[in-house]
């Protein structure tokens, strides 16, 4: 019998949070394993996530200004997507970033497994050819899958999930998308851009629900500007096959309504990916969906199991993924002054255009803890940068402590707003209030001046100075 192989971590998956696990560990010295039973190395972001989707959604972006030219004085003809092309660009960039990620898997720093792994006991995994690995800490990276919500005739209907949305090498004729969150607003502008009929459908009375109504209005408005049909505050009644595409019937404003169309895309969420692992083997706890219960440390209930990402949750964010990850192998190998992953901080961006960006506190956070704060917001389309970049949609608002005028948080609708986030990330960071930030220089004409507007109105209110006054056009 093979002789079973000892490692101070194991981490099963290679995605985001487990290959930055390995790397933290096997920097600090240890024995470390990673296995991944994925046919191709790379894990979710860069495979079939975020990389891919910011790849063909500026795509879009750009196809969308060349069919709008005419705003900027601009005759462009013929402007339209060579799906041939996009798709081979497509697969070119994130070879490029898979093979870059395969390499670090490979790279000797830690052994690497290409099997899928279940527990055998809480010290023990068995890979699936047959192999038996003993380790004394565990993190479990195993990510999300796409999930099927008991709707009738869902599992019987043939339909898209993001993963070929993604690999699309033709612009489908018509598209019904079931639901209304990230993947799914950001794929249906895509679908959209690229000149499909697209309709969406949505349970909630507003797309992206865990944004305020406000800015999700904003985006709405831009969709029905676009052409996007959008049934929001739906009750979805069945699906079905409808000749060689598909029908669904559903509840609005109390109505039935039937709508047709060539392909159906899931996008009603994903759920932690744990099913294989045979937690219950090791005695790990997990919510009714799979999603592994941690502490803020990251560890499951048997301590020295830890997990991170899409798995355990709270979110699906890549960078969040990380600091979970580097966390739990610096608890498991006590590194010393550690602070747990701090949500306060909270950083969130929507890659729809306009953006739709917020970092801490959302104004509903704030309100539901009865949090004493002042808010200002200021409108793109009173902006001198962004009217002449015709970049009128949305806004950017502020939430800030009335005493001290220290930022809680921040929510920007806009153009680039995925970029303009991070003038706060670093400010809230270091606990900056809204004078220190207005201390900082702002280039004229930038978007990014825009966020100076109502940080003078909070300064304003709370009795103080206006820093940079005299730059608006
Ligand atoms: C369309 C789309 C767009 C997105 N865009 C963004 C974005 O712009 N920004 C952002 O922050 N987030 C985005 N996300 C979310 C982000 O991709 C995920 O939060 C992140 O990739 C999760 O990383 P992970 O390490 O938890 O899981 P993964 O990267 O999925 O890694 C899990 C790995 O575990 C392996 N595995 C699973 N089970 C086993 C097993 N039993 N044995 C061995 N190996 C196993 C899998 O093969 C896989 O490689 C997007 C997601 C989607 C679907």
């Amino acid at each position: 019998m093979a002789k079973i192989k000892n490692y101070d971590l194991i981490c099963i998956g290679g995605g985001s949070a487990g290959f930055n696990a390995a790397r933290v560990a096997a920097g600090l010295g240890k024995k470390v394993a990673v296995i991944d039973g994925a046919r191709q190395l790379g894990g979710l972001c860069i495979l079939r996530g975020c990389m891919p989707s910011k790849t063909l959604l500026y795509t879009a972006e750009i196809l969308h200004h060349a069919r709008h030219a005419d705003r900027f004085g601009l005759r462009v003809t013929g402007a339209r997507a060579d799906m041939a092309a996009i798709h081979a660009r497509k697969k070119r960039i994130i070879g490029d970033f898979a093979r870059y990620r395969a390499k670090a898997l490979t790279g000797g720093k830690f052994d690497l497994y290409r099997h899928n792994a279940a527990f055998l006991d809480a010290h023990t995994l068995r890979l699936s050819d047959g192999t038996e690995l003993h380790g004394k800490k565990f993190l479990i990276g195993t990510g999300s899958k796409v999930s099927v919500p008991s709707i009738p005739g869902l599992r019987e209907t043939p339909f898209w999930t993001s993963d070929e949305v993604l690999d699309l090498d033709f612009v489908p004729k018509s598209v019904i998308i079931l639901g209304g969150g990230i993947v799914a607003c950001e794929l249906a502008q895509y679908l959209n851009r690229i000149g499909a009929k697209v309709t969406l459908i949505q349970r909630s009375p507003h797309i992206l629900r865990h944004h305020s109504d406000e800015a999700s209005t904003v985006v709405q408005q831009a969709f029905a500007d676009e052409g996007i049909k959008l049934f929001a505050g739906t009750q979805l009644q069945s699906v079905g096959k409808a000749g060689r595409g598909v029908v669904v019937s559903f509840l609005h404003n109390g109505k039935r309504m039937v709508r047709r169309a060539a392909h159906l895309f899931n996008a009603l969420g994903r759920e932690p990916n744990t099913a294989g692992l045979n937690v219950a083997a090791a005695g790990i706890r997990t919510k009714p969906n799979g999603q592994i219960i941690i502490n803020r440390w990251q560890q499951s209930s048997v301590p020295h199991i830890y997990a991170a990402g899409d798995c355990s949750g709270p979110v699906e964010i890549v960078h969040v993924a990380i600091a979970q990850a580097e966390l739990a192998a610096r608890h498991a190998f006590k590194v010393k002054r550690l602070k747990p992953v701090d949500f306060s901080l909270l950083l969130n961006v929507v890659f729809t255009d306009p953006q739709l960006a917020t970092i801490g506190a959302l104004e509903s956070d704030l309100r539901e803890k009865g949090v004493k704060h002042l808010s200002a917001s200021y409108p793109f389309n009173d902006h001198g940068k962004s009217i002449l970049m015709e970049a009128n949609y949305g806004y950017v608002k502020i939430f800030a402590e009335p005493r001290r005028g220290r930022i809680l948080g921040a929510e920007i609708v806009g153009k680039d707003a995925g970029e303009l986030i991070h003038c706060f990330a670093t400010a809230m960071a270091m606990r900056a209030t809204v004078n220190d930030m207005l201390r900082a220089p702002w280039y004229h004409p930038t978007l990014a001046e825009i966020i100076t507007y109502p940080l003078e109105e909070i300064a304003g209110k709370m009795g103080g100075h206006s820093a940079v006054a005299g730059i608006r056009p």
